[in-house]
């Protein structure tokens, strides 16, 4: 069976005469530094058949290294007849795949673990090129994805039926059966970790997928495609498309793509949950964020200092859950707004690939733009910026037109400044003090996003309260960045998310199969008649 596939999926391929466009990295040769000027842009090849392949495309966008600006590959727009045989390809691989036995499915799973794991650096060298972040975080991007594959091996006992005899000698077993086609459409700021956060389930739960990366950061998706096939996913399974609008409206609007998984801004993730939605397929969608960091005075200074230098500044605050937000509960704590700012002032700014970096470039100039804007119009609107990150400027001329933002802290900040009611998505972070642990609580109750919310104190009774009335989807306490493992799911409420289930965990196996019921009557008191050898021509037809 899996042989016959593989041949005819092969013969596919040939027939359909895909040129291919080999991957510039490999297990022990990747990005560690800039690609040298005047270099020719590479061509980011789809993913079909499991081969690397060429766009007819005439369209192609630019992606910009965040820390030169300099064009070093270009992407394609999909073509339509590309996006029509991704899907088909998808589609027709769904029906022997899904018939794959658990545990073969379960061995492919542990082998693209491996895989990951070998080429764990490689695949961070990519993430700091096209997306900027710092070598040592874009490691944790892989290794969050990498989490998630590993937990996805556990699928045998993830998709485990249950039964049980509702009658004399009547059974019903409920199993869990994977969907079909389901598309994946992922944001720029974790180029692995996203795609990472579908792929692996989608794959284990038996459907197959058509995965559409950021055209910004295309670059990781690729070489996990790559290891995906070296892993043992037959042809037509995991199918890579690019591009913008174009791209995302074919996998809304075809109805053999039956579940979408998407991760990004608000104005993307609620049209394709709406259009989605109403076309009758499951949705989910995670979305923009403004995550506070309520300090109370018992807290630990310096533990609470260092935490949330981290997690404010850490990858230039391109995280949805960067603590954007702190609130300093009573006269003391904002004290220590001071220490905050003397120890972000010495984060240094500057190119992924130098291992002194701490904060790295944001994805474009434009980004960089929005938010001085930002800080700007909230400073007239009567914020003070205790430290200025504006026009941060690179001394090494190698990176003078970067997409750099020093770390910035407002404060003083409230409600209705554009500081607090935007998500900036930079190294912003915006002070508001109140005057008491409950005025805390409901201005992050009132917070129309509900991703990420954080507690610095050393009272029990203090973090009980806070965990039993805050309105919020993943709980911090004395955790700046409380992202569960995914054992657990990824729960992002409010504005965060729209949908119903979770990424990963129980709550992904769940988004991705649907339930059948098999309700079976097997009469023992029968037994004797069947059992009772004959020794007569059978007479019937
Ligand atoms: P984005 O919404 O611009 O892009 C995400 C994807 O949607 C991309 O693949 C893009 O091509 C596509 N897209 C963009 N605009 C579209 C449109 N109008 N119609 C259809 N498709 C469109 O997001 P981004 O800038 O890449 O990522 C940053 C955002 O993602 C932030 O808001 C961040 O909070 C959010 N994010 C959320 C989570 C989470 O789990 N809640 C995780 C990571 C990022």
């Amino acid at each position: 069976m899996l042989r016959s596939f593989v041949v005819r999926s092969r013969s596919i391929a040939v027939s359909r005469r895909l040129s291919t466009i080999a991957l510039t990295s490999s297990v022990t040769s990747y990005p560690t530094k800039h690609t040298d000027k005047g270099s020719e842009p590479y061509l980011t090849p789809s993913f079909a058949q499991n081969e690397l392949v060429k766009s007819a495309s005439e369209t192609w966008y630019d992606i910009h290294d965040p820390a030169t600006n300099q064009v070093i590959a270009k992407v394609p727009q999909s073509t339509p007849e590309e996006l029509e045989q991704a899907v088909t390809d998808a589609h027709e691989a769904f029906q022997s795949w899904k018939n794959y036995s658990i545990i073969k499915r379960q061995g492919i799973a542990f082998k693209f673990v491996e895989l990951l794991k070998e080429n764990h650096d490689r695949i961070a060298g990519m993430i700091v090129l096209e997306q900027g972040k710092t070598f040592a975080d874009a490691k944790g991007d892989v290794l969050r994805g990498l989490q998630v594959a590993e937990a996805a091996c556990n699928a045998p006992n993830d998709l485990m039926a249950s039964s049980l005899e509702v009658a004399a000698d009547m059974e019903t077993k409920m199993v869990r059966e994977p969907l079909g086609v389901v598309g994946s459409i992922c944001p720029f700021n974790f180029p692995a970790m996203v795609p990472l956060w579908s792929l692996p389930l989608i794959l284990v739960t038996g459907n197959t997928c058509v995965l559409k990366p950021s055209e910004r950061v295309p670059g990781a998706a690729m070489v996990i495609a790559d290891l995906a096939a070296q892993a043992g996913v037959p042809p037509g399974v995991l199918n890579i498309v690019h591009g913008k609008h174009d791209t995302v409206n074919k996998i809304l609007e075809d109805p053999r793509v039956r579940a979408i998984t998407f991760v990004g801004g608000d104005k993307a993730g609620k049209y394709i949950y709406e259009k989605g939605t109403s076309l009758g397929k499951r949705v989910q969608s995670n979305l923009g964020a403004k995550n506070h960091l309520i300090v109370l005075p018992d807290a630990d200074k310096a533990h609470f200092v260092n935490a949330l230098n981290g997690a404010a500044f850490g990858a230039a605050g391109q995280r949805c859950m960067a603590i954007s937000v702190l609130v300093t509960v009573g006269k003391e704590t904002q004290q220590w707004v001071e220490e905050v700012a003397r120890d972000a002032a010495k984060l240094k700014v500057g190119s992924g690939f130098d291992s002194t970096s701490d904060v790295g470039p944001l994805i474009n100039p434009e980004c960089v733009s929005r938010a001085t804007e930002i800080i700007t119009d909230s400073e007239k609107a009567g914020a003070t910026v205790l430290l200025d990150g504006r026009n941060f400027k690179h001394t090494d001329p190698q990176f003078e037109k970067g997409n750099f933002l020093g770390p910035t802290i407002l404060t003083g900040v409230k409600p209705g400044m554009r500081a607090y009611d935007e998500e900036i998505f930079a190294p912003v972070l915006s002070v508001v003090n109140v005057d008491t642990f409950d005025e805390a609580i409901e201005l992050v109750n009132s917070n129309r996003y509900g991703n990420g919310v954080a507690l610095f104190t050393q009272s029990g009774a203090a973090a009980q309260k806070f965990t039993k009335n805050i309105a919020c989807g993943q709980v911090g306490v004395n955790v700046p960045i409380p992202v569960p493992l995914p054992m657990f799911s990824f729960t992002g409420n409010k504005g965060s998310f729209l949908g119903d289930l979770n990424f990963y965990g129980k709550a992904g196996v769940t988004f991705l199969t649907q339930p059948k019921t098999i309700t079976s009557y097997w009469r023992t008191s029968e037994v004797e008649k069947y059992l009772k050898p004959s020794t007569s021509m059978p007479i019937q037809n």
